[in-house]
């Protein structure tokens, strides 16, 4: 079975986000880009899978410019045997990225794709459920465990009162939350050698695909300060503040 992951180029999750003068967005200039980090994650499950016995190959695909090459280098070096770079300056929509990974879904033919449960950047959560309905797949969202079965898998889905398992078909999309493994680091030999591990170069109308936006960013803000804190002399005059001024209790 192939396994196809997407990995998206994202700002640096340690960077600390500025947002642009005009309001239309944060500041990417000379700021640093990595990996979606529940990309990461899925790439590291991916791997895992294969070592398993379970996959025979790990496809990566990133939509994005052509710096998006350095992302799936970072794939290839954890291990991935090879990489799609369909290659935009636009700003892609998740709908948009769904269709374009169906496009590489149909040429590929995987038995699992593996995306992550939302971008940091722009916090979707999108893409991988409207995969999992343009192909008419099962999904299973949130996973915290996967288990690959004959022409099944079984997913541990992160739900909010704790942990729901599901069998579903395959193939199927998977979309991965952050207790499902800690990803690995590339050693310095394997991102040689990922230097030389296949890339293939698409754009986006190879797959017929129309990324015209369909939404339009009205206004971005940065969160609001933090108060700072107080010194309370007693603990009768924090309980008095938690009740009085908080309202906590
Ligand atoms: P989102 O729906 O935008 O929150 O993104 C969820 C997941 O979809 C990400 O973790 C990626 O795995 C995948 N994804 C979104 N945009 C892209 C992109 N431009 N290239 C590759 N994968 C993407």
């Amino acid at each position: 079975m192939k396994i196809l992951v997407t990995v998206k180029r994202v700002v640096d999750y340690n960077v600390k986000i500025r947002v642009k003068t005009d309001g239309s967005g944060v500041e990417l200039t000379n700021v640093k880009m990595s990996m979606n980090p529940f990309d990461e994650i899925s790439v590291e499950e991916a791997l895992r899978l294969k070592e398993a016995g379970k996959a025979s190959e790990v496809v990566v695909v990133s939509i994005g410019p052509a710096k998006a090459e350095e992302t799936l280098r970072t794939a290839l070096a954890m291990g991935a045997d090879r990489a799609i770079l369909v290659e935009t300056d636009d700003v892609i929509e998740p709908l948009a990225v769904a269709k374009i990974v169906k496009g590489v879904v149909e040429a590929e033919q995987p038995g699992l794709v593996i995306v992550g449960k939302q971008a940091i950047d722009d916090d979707s959560n999108q893409t991988g459920q409207m995969l999992s309905a343009l192909l008419g797949w099962a999904q299973g969202t949130f996973a915290s465990k996967v288990e690959i079965g004959d022409g099944k898998a079984q997913v541990t889905r992160e739900v909010d009162g704790g942990l729901q398992t599901i069998e579903i078909k395959l193939p199927a999309v998977v979309t991965t939350d952050l207790r499902l493994n800690e990803p690995r680091y590339a050693s310095l030999p394997n991102i040689m050698k990922a230097k030389k591990k296949p890339l293939d170069k698409k754009t986006p109308a190879d797959f017929g695909v129309d990324t015209t936006p369909r939404l339009k960013v009205l206004k971005t803000e940065e969160p609001g300060g933090r108060k700072a804190g107080i010194k309370v002399k007693s603990v009768a005059e924090l309980v008095d503040k938690l009740k009085n001024e908080a309202g906590l209790l």
